[in-house]
């Protein structure tokens, strides 16, 4: 098997059919059928065909599912439009009426939306736990559970699941196990290759990396991925050429990109830990985060999504420095999303106000004095320098 570097260059290069270097955007909604009719039905069931309409496969679909698959180490992917759509096909097609599921406390803001809001209309029911408890894991199954649903680390605190402990125990007891693995990359973590069944990806944040599209991925079994397929179909929500094709094009350099980001992360982190400005710096790669050493055991890398909290006499004071201190930032853009080459910075009170409670905001680790931080590609001293000159704002 080739090395992932070459592999996020060349892997499912024979979806281009052209004599093009570049893949072409094949921006078309239907495809020339055969006039031989048997074909033309085994064209219209098979599944992801590339070449039938478009809500059932495309050319740069079908490579960049067949990339992110090689990268994750499962058998195959489904690329959808958004990641809320990976994440809402891949559990609908596990789960009905009179099932439960296990989850975490902390989850993406969405997906803590579908899985408390939607599927409780839809007599699906959910127990949500610290994911930082193994035992806790153990003690929500019940005879009724078909899933268990981790993300790690995880939105916005930083906490870890065990991948291979969770894996374990959904393989005894019968659960399928799914990971959201966005904030990790396949760089820095591959879930399934410590038994995790079902890989997820928000790819509008690290595999798209260019803050320029959305996209998600659902990866695993070539019969689990047919499941997804086919649910799809009927959800609706594919990847359009373009942003398929944009998302091919953010692969080429992942490798590159997040171990740029790896590399900044923690120079900032270790940089900011310093500050008297600071109370906390929660990242994985540093050595006070209180599961250090399982992300050490299960992450080749750390990522570029960090925490911090600022310092100050009450909450209040801590909620205005943070303010200024978003205010101040040059080189931080003050925005949603993650993942992308340019640094991001949000504060996570404000931004989930209108989808936690504020007990939902306690049990997940949301103050008002924190900032999450997605750390870019830019030069390192300049990424520091902004966070100098915006504490000089405070000081005074
Ligand atoms: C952004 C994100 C999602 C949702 O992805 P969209 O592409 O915005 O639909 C899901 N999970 C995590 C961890 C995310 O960061």
């Amino acid at each position: 098997m080739k090395k992932l570097e070459t592999m996020l260059i060349h892997q499912g290069n024979q979806y281009n059919t052209t004599k093009a270097v570049a893949s072409p955007i094949f921006q078309t909604s239907t495809y020339l059928a055969d006039t031989d009719l048997s074909a033309y039905i085994e064209a219209a069931t098979a599944t992801k065909h590339p070449e039938f309409y478009h809500r059932h496969g495309n050319p740069t679909n079908s490579q960049v599912a067949e990339i992110i698959a090689k990268l994750e180490q499962t058998e195959d992917a489904l690329v959808l439009a958004t990641g809320m759509a990976a994440i809402s096909t891949a559990i609908l097609a596990v789960v009905k009426a009179g099932d439960h599921i296990v989850a975490q406390h902390a989850h993406y803001s969405g997906t803590t939306l579908f899985l408390k809001e939607f599927l409780s209309d839809y007599g699906v029911e959910v127990t949500h736990i610290d994911q930082t408890d193994n035992q806790a894991f153990e003690s929500a199954i019940r005879p009724n559970t078909k899933l268990i649903y981790v993300e790690t680390p995880s939105n916005p605190n930083l906490d870890i699941t065990d991948l291979t402990f969770v894996a374990a125990l959904g393989k005894k007891h019968g659960i399928t196990t799914m990971a959201d693995n966005t904030f990790a990359s396949p760089i820095n973590q591959r879930p399934a290759a410590y038994g995790i069944d079902v890989v997820l990806h928000s790819a509008t944040k690290y595999l798209g990396g260019h803050s320029d599209l959305t996209a998600g991925v659902v990866c695993g079994s070539q019969e689990y991925i047919e499941r997804v397929w086919r649910r799809s179909l009927v959800l609706g929500a594919s990847l359009s050429p373009f942003d398929s094709w944009l998302l091919l094009r953010g692969l080429k350099t992942l490798a590159l990109r997040v171990r740029q980001i790896n590399e900044n992360a923690l120079a900032l982190a270790k940089w900011l830990e310093q500050s008297t400005l600071i109370k906390k710096v929660r990242y994985v790669g540093l050595p006070n985060h209180p599961q250090y050493a399982l992300a050490r055991k299960q992450m080749q890398g750390f990522t570029g999504m960090l925490c911090i909290e600022v310092e100050g006499q009450n909450e209040e004071q801590e909620y205005q420095r943070a303010q200024i201190i978003l205010s101040k930032l040059q080189v931080f853009i003050n925005a949603a999303s993650l993942g992308g080459v340019e640094s991001l910075i949000v504060h996570p009170a404000s931004m989930w106000g209108s989808h936690h409670s504020s007990t939902q905001k306690q049990t997940s680790g949301i103050t008002r004095g924190m900032l999450r931080i997605s750390v870019g590609i830019e030069h390192i001293d300049d990424l520091i320098a902004d966070f100098q000159q915006a504490f000089e704002h405070i000081q005074k």
